[in-house]
């Protein structure tokens, strides 16, 4: 059997960086692979304050170099820095003009992140501060449907692009950028080099708040937002059954891995109210949402039910706190902007 840089390579590709969907190779990791007198020689440099995740990593690799390489004696060496030193890497930053930058996350797709992350933005606007709303989907324009708008943005004279306002907000996607047929090609090197400069290109300021709308999951775009922006924290939308909890978890473990501090869980479609005849009905199971909390040891920021005037003013251009202000679920909304405020540490 031959060893080579490329198949120990191949054979790293099979370990996650913990918390994340994204392999070790593909993060950048792996500085030194390659065969040795004695068998097989790695090194890694890796950024985490968490000793335990180096130690997660080592035995893995160590694992899948061994099924790889049967027999062959194998040396991984892992050397841990501070997270602004390594590799070039420039470490979380401010975004210019922007104070507080919060991210709305969730395992799962179609769990309501977006018009979870559009009705905070509203609901922070209507405590008096100045705040921006970003699609950082990349494939979903939620946003513009959300708000109503196919605008496209204009640059200002040092080329920064000028975001929309819509409802008192700045709004910017990241899909008004590329055409209809281009995100497909937009893939791993790409859209982190993308995903970081763009965030940066948008003359934002001034802003007290920027909500991030991040797409479901854990992938590249998520990772390189953690990685680059520096986020006052991160709100996680859920439903209350077990699958979207899982995928919750997994969620908030990639925000505990970056250390962004989770602000907090907001269940979603907690329950209905049958208009007909006036009980409760709770579809996907009740409690979930409060439970995981508990679990992940952080506050439940509110439960919102399922309220089809809360679906039709989502899809057809106005959230439902600035198209109902004085609905039930547009003051739990409210309530959730203080419980946000209160745990980045400003009035609520
Ligand atoms: P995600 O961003 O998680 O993919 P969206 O916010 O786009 O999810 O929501 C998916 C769909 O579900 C949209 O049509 C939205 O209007 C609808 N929706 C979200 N939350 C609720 C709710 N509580 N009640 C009724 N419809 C909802």
């Amino acid at each position: 059997m031959t060893i080579s840089e490329d198949s120990i390579r191949q054979a790293l590709k099979g370990v996650k960086y913990p918390g994340f969907s994204r392999d070790i190779v593909s993060f950048g990791l792996v500085k030194q692979a390659e065969p040795s007198a004695n068998g097989i020689q790695v090194g890694m440099v890796l950024t985490t304050s968490e000793p335990r995740i180096a130690g997660q990593i080592k035995e893995e690799s160590i694992a899948a170099l061994q099924a790889a390489f049967p027999g062959v004696s194998v040396d991984v060496k892992i050397d841990i820095q501070a997270p602004a030193q390594a590799a070039g890497l420039p470490g979380p930053a401010k975004i210019e003009g922007v104070g507080t930058v919060i991210a709305v996350a969730s395992g799962k797709g179609g769990v309501g992140k977006s018009t979870v992350a559009a009705n905070l933005a509203l609901a922070l606007a209507k405590t008096g501060a100045k705040v921006g709303l970003c699609d950082c989907d990349l494939y979903g324009p939620s946003i513009a449907i959300m708000f109503g708008t196919q605008e496209r943005p204009m640059a200002d004279e040092n080329d920064r692009i000028i975001p929309i306002e819509r409802e008192g907000l700045k709004l910017m996607s990241m899909g008004f950028l590329i055409d209809d047929t281009s995100p497909a090609v937009l893939r791993g090197p790409m859209v982190t080099r993308y995903t970081q400069q763009f965030l940066r290109q948008v003359a934002w300021e001034p802003l007290d708040f920027l909500i991030l709308d991040l797409p479901p999951g854990t992938g590249d775009i998520q990772l390189t937002i953690v990685q680059s922006v520096a986020l006052a924290g991160a709100v996680i939308v859920t439903t209350p059954q077990e699958v979207a909890l899982i995928d919750a978890r997994k969620a908030s473990a990639m925000f505990e891995k970056t250390n962004v501090p989770v602000l907090g869980l907001v269940e979603n479609m907690s329950w209905f109210l049958c208009p007909s005849d006036g009980k409760r009905y709770d579809i996907f199971g009740s409690g979930g949402g409060e439970r995981e909390a508990a679990r992940l040891k952080v506050p439940l920021l509110g439960q919102i039910p399922i309220e089809m005037a809360l679906r039709e003013s989502g899809d057809t251009g106005r959230p439902v706190v600035s198209a109902h202000p004085d609905s039930a679920v547009a003051k739990a909304f409210l309530e959730i902007a203080s419980k946000v405020k209160m745990r980045v540490g400003l009035p609520a």
